[in-house]
């Protein structure tokens, strides 16, 4: 499968890592549309979060977790946590992800 976030968590495309555990890894996004903005993926692939919420529940956790601490790392204040689910909700990239952003990256 042709899959950009299969190849990054597998490493055979680079990114920026900031944050991994068992089930997931974060990397800075290509394009940030915020000071902070750190994409979380599961390692395993799953086409959207509606699809990981049927599949894995403790893959998903582990996922909002790991969403959590990278918010921790990397900004001193309020964040966001995003799952953009269909086309039409601007999804470009068809493997599970969540979006971490924020105004106030930590120095
Ligand atoms: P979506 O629009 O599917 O919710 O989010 C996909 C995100 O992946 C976009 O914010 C886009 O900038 C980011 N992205 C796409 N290709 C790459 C890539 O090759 N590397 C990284 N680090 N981010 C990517
Ligand atoms: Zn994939």
């Amino acid at each position: 499968m042709d899959c950009i976030f299969c190849k990054i968590t597998k490493g055979e495309i680079p990114a920026t890592f900031v944050a991994e555990s068992e089930h997931a890894v974060a990397f800075n996004d290509i394009s940030p549309r915020q000071p902070v903005h750190v994409l979380v993926v599961p390692r395993a692939h799953y086409t959207d979060v509606a699809e990981l919420a049927v599949s894995d529940a403790a893959v998903l956790a582990d996922v909002i977790q790991l969403g959590v601490r990278v918010a921790e790392l990397t900004s001193t204040g309020s964040f966001r946590l995003q799952f953009n689910t269909g086309a039409e909700a601007g999804q470009t990239v068809f493997h599970a992800h969540a979006h971490i952003t924020s105004k106030t990256p930590r120095a």
